[in-house]
């Protein structure tokens, strides 16, 4: 089985219980509306994921990562990914503004946790835990350790971002289960799901560079990828 998404595909992996997870280079806002190919832009966000992947593992989450590929692919455990898109975010922007009119860049007091059903024809809408439990997409006990993954994960990505000159403003998770019911944590992780400013100022080196044209989103890439002391030719 394999399945191809906005910006990867997922393709059965060399072992039973592994897939493998293929960085295209395309890049889609507005739930598909605005699109794009961008060269290049695959292998950079395969080499940040595998670094942030790596960098969370050596910190005690356990992810779906099993080891490298080549420079646009990894190969990762087989999971049954929960349908939620988990948010966490350390300062207001996006969504969150224009729901609650809350003003861009506030600082909250402590990270924000957010769930998101992921459908595509509903547009993702945010939804509540009790949501979430009375459409069976995930135990209560499950949410729990979700949670608290995805907020310690938030902490260690945040310090390390700091480290080198740039501030995580939110990010985006995903979760699954392998056969054994264990808990892992899923997907890509990069400048396509998470918003980076420079330090202290509010200029995005992330995904709103395409969303808003504010830059050429390559360019800002290869610049988180850079800082990140990554090289991709
Ligand atoms: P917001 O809810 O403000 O649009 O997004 C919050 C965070 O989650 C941002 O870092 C954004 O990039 C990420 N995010 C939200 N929805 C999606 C999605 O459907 N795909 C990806 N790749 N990231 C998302």
């Amino acid at each position: 089985m394999s399945y191809e998404g906005k910006a990867k595909i997922m393709k059965e992996g060399p072992r039973e219980g592994t897939m493998i997870m293929y960085f295209k280079d395309d890049v889609t806002a507005g739930n598909g509306k605005k699109k794009a190919v961008i060269q290049g832009k695959g292998k950079i966000n395969k080499a940040i994921t595998l670094k942030l992947l790596k960098l969370l593992e050596d910190n005690g989450i356990p992810t779906h990562l099993i080891e490298d590929i080549d420079d646009r692919s990894i190969l990762v455990k087989k999971l049954k990914i929960f349908p939620l898109e988990v948010v966490v975010r350390n300062r207001a922007t996006g969504s969150i503004v224009r729901r609650l009119g809350i003003e861009k860049g506030t600082v909250f007091k402590r990270p924000l946790f957010e769930l998101f059903y992921k459908n595509d024809e509903l547009h993702d809408p945010m939804i509540c835990q009790e949501h979430a439990f009375m459409m069976n997409l995930i135990y209560p006990e499950d949410l729990l350790i979700v949670r608290n993954r995805a907020m310690r994960a938030n902490e260690i990505l945040k310090q390390y971002f700091d480290s080198i000159g740039l501030d995580l403003i939110d990010i985006k998770f995903e979760f699954g289960v392998d056969e054994k019911e264990d808990i892992y944590l899923a997907d890509e992780i990069s400048p396509d799901t998470m918003r980076l400013w420079e330090k202290g100022t509010m200029t995005s080196l992330d995904k709103d560079v395409f969303r808003e044209d504010k830059a050429d989103l390559l360019e800002t890439y290869k610049e988180v990828a850079k800082r990140m002391g990554l090289e991709i030719e």
